[in-house]
């Protein structure tokens, strides 16, 4: 397990921000902590990062105890604050050098920045000072900050906002390309993010877990009824469809489309081929919609 955190509760004087949380995160997962604006994500990360100790309750990072071998912690992590300081004035290699330094890698240094700098995609802008970048191009001298010693877990608080559709992507694209071979946790807003790129989801909400799946099982998971979207070639007599056993209602989407509602747990679709069989109906699609993660994440976390 790379990370694993146990009951952890974070009190800010009366205010508790994280009440009782636990979770695990396997290695080289991809997982994303989401929840809306106060819900404890940038104080759960704060904590796994050793920058401020919970009220209660204990996280292990690689094995690793962040009250007793936080130095071991912080050697493990690379970690993308949300409002990440840089220095504006600096060029970004030299940076990128600067922060190497920090980390003493000494003779390797040069070498490990021209590959974070190829890595992170900053080639023809590694010459240009860090104010005259583009926040999406910032963002990546911020990755590549994290990423310079190698550590196993990169964590990343809202990596995407405040970029544009274009730069967005390509920060998507780059997370996804450093989660192949690391340990990624990443908090967002944006259910579509997670969707985008998370293998396992953990939904937030007042400073409780409200949802831990894998992002795939989430999305199949259906909160009231199942959905189902059915095309027949020809128009065909809906009274027949609703006498079908499950069947709970029907929308007509066009003359010959149709997204039927059924009771929890029961596929209709065996039912309808067969009155499709016997009516001589020929369908063109049938499929069981699946729930989209915000819809599921708006009930998970409304009051
Ligand atoms: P998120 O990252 O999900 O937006 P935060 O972890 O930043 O949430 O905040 C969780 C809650 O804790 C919020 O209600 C916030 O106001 C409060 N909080 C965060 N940091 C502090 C702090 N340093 N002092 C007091 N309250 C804080």
């Amino acid at each position: 397990m790379s990370i694993q955190v146990r009951d952890v509760t974070k009190l800010y004087g009366e205010q508790k921000a994280l009440d009782n949380v636990s979770f695990d995160i396997r290695k080289g997962e991809i997982a994303g902590l989401l929840g809306p604006n106060g819900a404890g994500k940038s104080t759960m990360m704060k904590i796994i990062t050793c920058f401020i100790p919970p009220t209660k309750g204990n996280v292990s990072v690689c094995g690793f105890d962040i009250f007793d071998q936080s130095i071991e912690v912080r050697r493990k992590i690379g970690y993308l604050p949300e409002h990440n300081p840089l220095y504006l004035e600096m060029y970004v290699k030299e940076f990128l050098e600067f922060v190497a330094g920090i980390y003493k890698l000494g003779k390797n240094k040069h070498q490990r920045v021209d590959e974070m700098i190829e890595m992170v995609g900053l080639t023809k802008e590694y010459k240009k000072k860090i104010g005259a970048l583009s926040k999406g191009y910032r963002q990546r001298v911020g990755i590549a900050q994290a990423l310079i010693h190698n550590p196993e877990v990169l964590i990343l608080d809202e990596p995407t906002s405040g970029l544009d559709p274009n730069q967005l992507e390509e920060i998507r694209s780059l997370i996804k390309t450093v989660g192949k071979t690391k340990t990624v946790i990443l908090s967002t807003h944006i259910m579509q993010e997670v969707e985008a790129i998370c293998e396992k989801v953990i939904i937030i909400n007042n400073g409780k877990i409200v949802a831990d799946e894998s992002t795939e099982k989430l999305t199949h998971f259906n909160l009231n009824d199942s959905r189902f979207y059915i095309e027949f070639e020809t128009e065909i007599n809906v009274d027949i469809l609703k006498k079908v056993e499950g069947v709970e209602s029907i929308v007509k989407l066009s003359p010959t489309s149709f997204s039927i509602i059924a009771r929890k747990g029961i596929d209709i679709r065996h039912q309808i081929f067969q009155q499709a069989i016997d009516h001589k109906w020929v369908v063109l699609t049938i499929r069981k919609e699946e729930e989209r993660l915000e819809k599921i994440f708006q009930q998970l976390t409304k009051e």
